[in-house]
C-alpha cells in the first residue's frame, strides 16, 4: 500500500465511524440483528425512549461511558492525530462516535456530529449548553439536574434527531479536496452522503474499512482492512 499523496495545498476532511471505535474494543450498534448491546435502538436511543423511560437510558449511557473510560485510543485514532500535527488547520476530524478516544490521542480540529458520551445537557432545552458529565449512574435519583431543575439527559443525537454542526460540515467539506471516510457502513444518513458533497465539490474521496461500504460507488479510491492496520501505512508521510 502506497502512502495517500497530500500535497502542501490539500484541504482533508476525515469521517470516522463506529469500526474505528469498535477496533478499540467499543461494542456498536449492529444493524444485522437490530440490537446495542441486548437492547433494542427504540428502547434505549430515541427522544420517545427517554420520555417513557429515562431509568434505562440513563443505565445505557451509564454503561457506555464506563466501557468507553476503559477503552484506549488505536493506532487508526493516533494516525489521524498525526496527520493533524502535519496539516494544522487544512485538517478537521467529524466523528460518527460518541467517545472520546479522539481526543485522548491527540486530536484538536474535532467535530462530534452525534454528541459526547462525556457531556449531558437539560432535557428541557432550556438554552444552557452541554455540561461535563462523565457520570456513571446507578439510579435515575444520581442523575445531576440542569440548573433550571429540569432533568439532564446524555448529550447524544438520538435516533430521530438533527446532527450537530451540520452547517460547519457542509462548509468545510465544501473547502476539501480529500475526504477520507473510515469505519463507516456508508448506511446512516446524513453522514452517508458527505461523500456525495465532497465529489461534487471536486474533491478526492478515499473510504477506508473492513467491507465494501453500501455507497462504494460514490468514492474515487476504496480501501479494504482494519483502520488501525491500514491508516498509519496510508497516512504516512511517504
Ligand atoms: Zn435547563
Amino acid at each position: 500500500m502506497s502512502p495517500l499523496a497530500i500535497s502542501a495545498t490539500d484541504r482533508v476532511f476525515v469521517l470516522t465511524g463506529a469500526g474505528v471505535s469498535a477496533e478499540s474494543g467499543l461494542p456498536t450498534f449492529r444493524a444485522s440483528d437490530g440490537l446495542w448491546e441486548g437492547h433494542r435502538i427504540e428502547d434505549v436511543c430515541t427522544p420517545e425512549a427517554l420520555a417513557r423511560n429515562p431509568a434505562l437510558v440513563w443505565d445505557f449511557y451509564s454503561k457506555r461511558r464506563l466501557a468507553a473510560q476503559r477503552a484506549e485510543p488505536n493506532a487508526a485514532h493516533a494516525a489521524l492525530a498525526d496527520l493533524e500535527r502535519r496539516l494544522g488547520d487544512r485538517f478537521l476530524l467529524c466523528t460518527q462516535n460518541v467517545d472520546d478516544l479522539h481526543e485522548r490521542a491527540g486530536s484538536l480540529r474535532l467535530i462530534h456530529m452525534h454528541g459526547e458520551l462525556k457531556k449531558s445537557r437539560c432535557e428541557e432545552e432550556c438554552g444552557r449548553p452541554p455540561v461535563e458529565d462523565g457520570g456513571v449512574y446507578g439510579s435515575l435519583d444520581e442523575v445531576p439536574r440542569c440548573a433550571c431543575g429540569a432533568m439532564l439527559r446524555p448529550h447524544i443525537v438520538f435516533f430521530g434527531e438533527m446532527p450537530l454542526e451540520m452547517g460547519l460540515i457542509q462548509e468545510e467539506i465544501r473547502r476539501a479536496t480529500l475526504m477520507l471516510v473510515v469505519g463507516t457502513s456508508g448506511s446512516v444518513y446524513p453522514a452517508a452522503n458527505f461523500v456525495r458533497w465532497a465529489g461534487l465539490a471536486g474533491a478526492r474521496t478515499v473510504y477506508l474499512g473492513p467491507e465494501r461500504p453500501s455507497n462504494a460507488s460514490a468514492f474515487s479510491q476504496i480501501v479494504e482492512g482494519r483502520a488501525g492496520e491500514v491508516l498509519p501505512e496510508l497516512l504516512s508521510a511517504g
